[in-house]
């Protein structure tokens, strides 16, 4: 994730080394210290931190020309990794401002203050894109519906299938509603995860009402006492106007409380169109990215939140019931800057 975005600070580092004087060598590693790379990845944090503070009042001046160079390969790093424009734009100045007339220790090196900025700037980005899931669905009536958006082949009923995981380790109980009716196997995949999950199913036949089914779900939650009602549902194109009509149907049936959107982060500026247009027809409260383990460019994290304005809940990292983990802001920073 972000690999070209990581070459071009690299290639900044490199500039800046030349530029900078000698540093002392690293004293030789203790024997029982640490492994390397976390020593390192510490160290680097550190240093970033220590960077962050110095830019200030006094020291060397940051010259208006570093700037503009920096920010030009900055841009041209974000486009390379599929960062949307307007999201550009905003880290560009968040680190225009960050460093532009400041002043910097001298004992630090141009790329150490950059990254120190660039840092602060994806950081606030990032920020507004937080959602805590799990104290959503703790603190709120029972059942929580919750309705999954998004189309097809993006990973939305592994998605179910994993926070099912995720909330019955946490001790609640579910019940997943089969509404991608239209799709032939989507069923059937679905009790897959049901039986494996030892969670309960609502379904009818393939090609039923989805909002039908939907309110079956809830209804049995409510007679049942379950806690969540996950609804899975149909992902034909999203410029499908029948798709959206359905997708509203089941809202106006079931009332979800929370409607996620789920999205490849593979497929980059698409899936912010995609995600607009289902924010559009429903209102997306969050969005779940997918693919995150084989996507190199990133942009797509930090893009598609800001997009829309609502937040990140979770990232999914796989294949496995275990590979969905919380957004949080820092835990991507930490991979861009690792
Ligand atoms: P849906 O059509 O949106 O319901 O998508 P599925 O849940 O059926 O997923 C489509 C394919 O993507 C399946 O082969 C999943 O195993 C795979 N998949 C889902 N999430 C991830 C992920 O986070 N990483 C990877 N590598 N594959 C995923």
């Amino acid at each position: 994730m972000f690999e070209s975005l990581k070459k071009k600070l690299s290639a900044l580092r490199g500039k800046a080394t030349e530029a900078a004087p000698e540093q002392p060598a690293a004293p030789p590693a203790q024997p029982g210290a640490p492994a390397p790379a976390a020593q390192e990845a510490a160290r680097k944090q550190e240093e970033t931190a220590a960077a962050v503070a110095a830019i200030g009042e006094s020291g060397r001046k940051i010259n208006e020309d570093d700037v503009d160079e920096l920010l030009w390969d900055l841009e041209i790093g974000l486009l390379e990794s599929d960062v949307a424009l307007p999201v550009i734009e905003q880290i560009k100045e968040g680190v225009r401002e960050g460093l532009l007339g400041k002043r910097v220790d001298r004992k630090f090196t141009l790329d150490q203050v950059v990254e120190a900025a660039l840092r602060n700037a994806i950081g606030s980005v990032l920020k507004k894109s937080e959602f805590d899931f799990d104290e959503f669905v703790r603190q709120h009536e029972k059942p929580v519906v919750i309705m999954f958006v998004g189309i097809n082949g993006t990973g939305k009923t592994t998605a179910i299938a994993k926070l099912s995981n995720r909330l019955q380790k946490m001790g609640l109980t579910t019940v997943l509603s089969a509404s991608d009716t239209f799709r032939a196997g989507a069923i059937e995949q679905l009790n897959v995860h049901a039986e494996r999950l030892g969670t309960r199913i609502v379904k009818h036949q393939s090609g039923g009402d989805p909002a039908a089914v939907a309110y079956d779900a809830v209804d049995h939650a409510k007679a049942k006492r379950r806690d969540v009602v996950l609804v899975d549902t149909a992902g034909r194109m999203q410029t499908n106007a029948n798709l959206m009509d359905e997708m509203k149907k089941i809202k106006r049936v079931v009332k979800p409380h929370l409607v996620i959107f789920v999205g490849d982060s593979l497929a980059g500026n698409d899936a912010i169109e995609q995600a607009i247009a289902f924010d559009k027809a429903v209102g997306i409260d969050a969005v779940i990215l997918t693919k995150i383990d084989t996507d190199a460019k990133g942009g797509a994290a930090l893009s598609i939140a800001n997009a829309i304005g609502k937040p990140i809940a979770f990232l999914s990292t796989g294949q496995g019931y275990e590979d969905i983990i919380k957004f949080e802001s820092k835990w991507m920073l930490d991979r861009l800057f690792s």
